[in-house]
């Protein structure tokens, strides 16, 4: 029984988390997935073999053993839960951080994902809906300071984590998305950041990226790349030379909330007076936050380096891309000249589990939108594709605070756009932690009324089924059809039962 002051996790969440190599045969020679038959390597995306690769001393932080005490543990060596430790250490070093991750750090998506520290300017719709105009071009702002830090943590504490702000294209695929695309460079010129996302013309951005699928596009200025991976390692090993006591291969099976809080592991328990829920996706796992989230999966698939493709077409400058469709696509080069591409469907799941590393069709369908999107890539290979759990809010925006009795701290809802407000969330944590009255504290993101989705079984249902009928709207658009209308219905529900999510 769930009692006040107790955090559970569901027995179910117990499931190991074990990234396993994908295994794709696709019927479809045209994707060229490596000839016929792809097979990741070693059971971690490409990011974080090439990080691990590199490191001096890659082997793990030992599993906690016994118990402990400290003044701050941290469930999740993902970027919220390093860049809290981070944050923490740096307003007061001598305060003992403990986190416990149950993989290595860097081993959940914060290692698997696109890279994109972006912006919250082509948000600012739902931002002005939820907080109003100002709180929301603070967040903007605030958000806008956290890539430009991501940068110079890098600098600083030599990270070579291949940060590069070079800018982030949104590049229309279909007619209906160029309204979209129109919509969002008016409301940035509204609320007075004209230079912040700006219109572009079909030659800007065929200048930019020549794929014969891209019509009108935008520029958001606020778009960093990154290797993930890289810089997830880069700050394990900067906390740990900082003193923070790092337990890998540690799951958190229950958190007693107190105070003072009791972290409970296999092999022994961390009491600290304030907790840090730093678990993304695996929230589904806890009673207490599940109807916050819906875990949905993406994937991401990788070409063979191919700089002289790149240089046929013209991407050269860096810049991150996506299109406008919902169940949006992202892709990025990498300093060797290949096109990390991910996204165009994934689906949900109650539990987090090997639908989230192993889903083949999720594979192919990133990898049909890559080939529809760069024909002249044709025979590339795809060499590499791996898969991870995102956190769908129901407003597309994260939220970051306190939870009863008031000790534990989260941040939870980045719907996949989490790499650069990890480590906003990380400070606001930080701040709240040590009882610290901040602009950051001050954001209208934190301690909002929690907004729900439905209960289960709806809740995975009605998600199965409107991911259904949104990849259906947005194949239709971007192949010239008039969409199905009962799809198109089906796809605006989310937004009609008052959720900010879908068309
Ligand atoms: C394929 C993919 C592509 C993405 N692309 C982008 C992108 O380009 N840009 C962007 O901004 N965002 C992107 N995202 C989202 C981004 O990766 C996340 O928002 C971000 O990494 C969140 O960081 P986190 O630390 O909160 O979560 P995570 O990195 O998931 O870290 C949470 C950690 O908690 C651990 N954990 C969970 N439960 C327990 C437990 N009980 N005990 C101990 N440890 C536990 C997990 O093992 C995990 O390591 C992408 C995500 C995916 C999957």
């Amino acid at each position: 029984m769930d009692r006040p002051g107790r955090f559970l996790l569901s027995p179910f969440s117990h499931t190991p988390w074990k990234p396993q190599d994908v295994r794709v045969t696709s019927n479809n020679p045209a994707l060229n997935l490596a000839g016929k038959a792809l097979t990741p390597g070693a059971q971690r995306s490409w990011w974080l073999r090439e990080a691990l690769a590199v490191e001096k001393d890659a082997a793990p932080c030992p599993a906690l053993n016994g118990d402990l005490k400290a003044d701050v543990v941290i469930v999740g060596g993902g970027f919220t839960g390093l860049w809290t430790a981070y944050h923490l250490t740096q307003a007061k070093p001598d305060l003992k951080v403990v986190i416990l991750e149950q993989d290595i750090c860097g081993g959940g998506p914060s290692g698997r994902n696109g890279g994109f520290a972006s912006g919250w300017w082509d948000e600012l719709d739902g931002l002005i809906a939820l907080y109003g105009r100002e709180p929301a071009v603070r967040a903007c702002r605030a958000l806008s300071d956290s890539i430009n830090a991501i940068g110079d943590f890098c600098q600083a504490h030599g990270v070579d984590a291949w940060f590069r702000h070079a800018g982030y294209l949104y590049a229309a695929t279909a007619p209906q998305h160029e309204a979209v695309c129109e919509e969002i460079v008016k409301l940035a010129r509204e609320v007075g950041a004209p230079d912040e996302l700006r219109a572009l013309t079909t030659e800007e951005v065929q200048a930019r990226c020549a794929s014969p699928a891209f019509r009108t596009g935008a520029f958001m200025k606020d778009g960093a790349s990154v290797q993930p991976a890289l810089l997830a390692r880069g700050l394990r090993r900067v906390l740990l030379e900082q003193g923070v006591t790092i337990h890998e291969g540690t799951p958190v099976t229950r958190l007693d909330a107190g105070p003072p809080a009791v972290a409970i592991t296999p092999g022994g328990t961390v009491r600290a007076p304030r907790a840090v829920l730093a678990v993304n996706a695996w929230a589904v796992g806890w009673p207490q936050l599940r109807r916050r989230l819906v875990a949905w999966s993406s994937y991401i698939v990788l070409t063979a380096p191919a700089p002289e493709k790149l240089a046929e077409i013209g991407w050269s400058g860096g810049e991150l891309i996506t299109d406008f469709r919902t169940s949006v696509r992202y892709f990025r080069t990498t300093r060797d000249g290949r096109i990390a591409f991910g996204g165009g469907g994934g689906r949900a799941s109650s539990r987090i589990d090997d639908s989230f590393t192993r889903d083949t069709r999720a594979v192919e369908e990133a990898a049909e939108g890559f080939r529809r999107l760069f024909p002249s890539f044709a025979d590339v290979p795809l060499e590499d594709a791996w898969g991870g759990p995102i956190d769908v809010s129901p407003t597309h925006l994260p939220t970051f605070g306190s939870l009863e009795p008031g000790n534990l701290y989260y941040a939870l809802g980045y719907t996949g756009n989490g790499v650069a407000p990890s480590h906003l969330a990380g400070k606001v944590i930080a701040d709240l932690v040590t009882d610290s009255d901040t602009d950051s504290t001050r954001l209208p993101m934190v301690n909002p009324k929690p907004r729900l989705f439905p209960p289960e079984p709806l809740r995975s249902i009605g998600a199965a089924v409107i991911r259904r009928a949104i990849i259906a709207k947005d194949t239709a658009e971007e192949t010239g059809r008039n969409p199905n209308p009962v799809m198109s219905a089906i796809a605006r529900m989310p937004r009609r039962m008052g959720y900010l999510l879908g068309p």
